[in-house]
């Protein structure tokens, strides 16, 4: 159940050194740094210390916790093999959008054991960040994952673990409280309803829309709660079989094949739908849920500008109600 209140810490009885040397010790440390090149990347972290406000990076946590090709069993000796236990590791500098991705994803693989097994050895540092103009974040949400939580003025433990480790790091007078956000977030999401989205099915926008897409894929691609994925099963000649879980796109023309050459979004105008229908309903057992954490990674790489907000503005004034 989401918490209120988190005990939190005044940030000047923390030692934020001692506290980042303490994780180092213990995991290999990514966080995000922007290149030469002006794109904000997660990186393993060198020396340094921590980071004071979150960055959206280019790619989501997504990729440290469902990298883009990993490796789920393997068949060798007539036996078969899971994949190796991932190591321990933090990522600090998180934006409260990746958190509450991250739940998401929590949801969505609760019964994945590749994922379950990563997930247990990560530690999360979220991070007040400054929204930038695509932001659509509900910045007043409380985290719904995550282990520790810094901003200017206060350290929050999220979880036990986080708890802990400000306890080794000799913070032991704490105060419940809730955590308050000093930035306004510059837009929100239209609130579409299932409704208005689905009576409007053979809306024009569709097809308007996908004149433009390009079936690049890049704002699946850098989109925290998009985990479409395929598997491949290579077989050698040996007779051992190896089974790798590889990133996919709704977007992509094959994604939507299957046996007998049938396809079920054939167009760009039903895959733009698709993607639209998973962000704001989800499928399966999270049928319902939003899954659009409103951090406008979409909205900044899209190359012809296509957003899903415009979109939900559309269809509200196309007759749905
Ligand atoms: S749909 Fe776009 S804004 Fe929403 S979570 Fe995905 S990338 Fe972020
Ligand atoms: S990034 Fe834009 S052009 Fe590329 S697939 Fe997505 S909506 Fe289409």
């Amino acid at each position: 159940m989401l918490a209120s209140t988190f005990p939190s810490y005044p940030l000047e009885q923390v030692a934020l050194d001692e506290l980042l040397g303490v994780i180092r010790a213990e995991r290999a440390l990514w966080a995000p740094h922007t290149g030469a090149d002006g794109h904000c990347r997660l990186q393993p972290m060198g020396e340094g210390s921590l980071p004071r406000v979150a960055i959206t990076a280019f790619l989501p946590l997504k990729k440290l916790l469902l990298p883009p090709r990993e490796e789920i069993w393997s068949f060798r000796s007539g036996e078969y093999c899971t994949a190796q236990v991932p190591q321990a590791f933090a990522v600090v500098g998180v934006p409260l959008c990746d958190l509450q991705a991250v739940w998401y994803l929590d949801q969505a693989f609760a019964d994945d054991l590749p994922y379950q097994a990563r997930r247990a050895q990560a530690l999360l540092v979220g991070m007040a960040c400054v929204p930038g103009p695509e932001c659509r974040c509900d910045g007043l949400s409380m985290p719904l994952a995550g282990d520790l939580f810094v901003d200017q003025e206060r350290v929050w433990a999220l979880s036990p673990a986080g708890q802990a480790l400000l306890r080794a790091c000799g913070c032991q007078v704490s105060q419940e409280m809730p955590l308050s956000w000093p930035v306004a977030v510059t837009g929100k999401r239209h609130a579409l309803t299932q409704k208005q989205f689905f009576s409007t099915t053979e809306a024009a926008i569709w097809t308007d829309e996908a004149k433009r897409c390009l079936s690049c894929g890049a704002c699946s691609a850098v989109c925290p709660t998009c985990y479409c994925f395929d598997m491949l099963d290579a077989a050698a000649l040996d007779g051992s079989v190896t089974r790798h879980r590889i990133w996919d796109n709704c977007f992509f023309a094959e994604h939507g094949k299957v046996a007998g050459d049938y396809d079920f979004r054939p167009g760009r105008a039903n895959r733009l739908r698709f993607r639209m229908e998973h962000k704001r309903f989800g499928f399966g057992a999270l049928r319902g849920q939003n899954s659009c954490v409103g951090c406008g990674r979409c909205r900044k790489v899209c190359p012809v500008d296509i957003d899903l907000d415009q979109i939900a503005e559309r269809l509200d004034g196309e007759g749905g109600s």
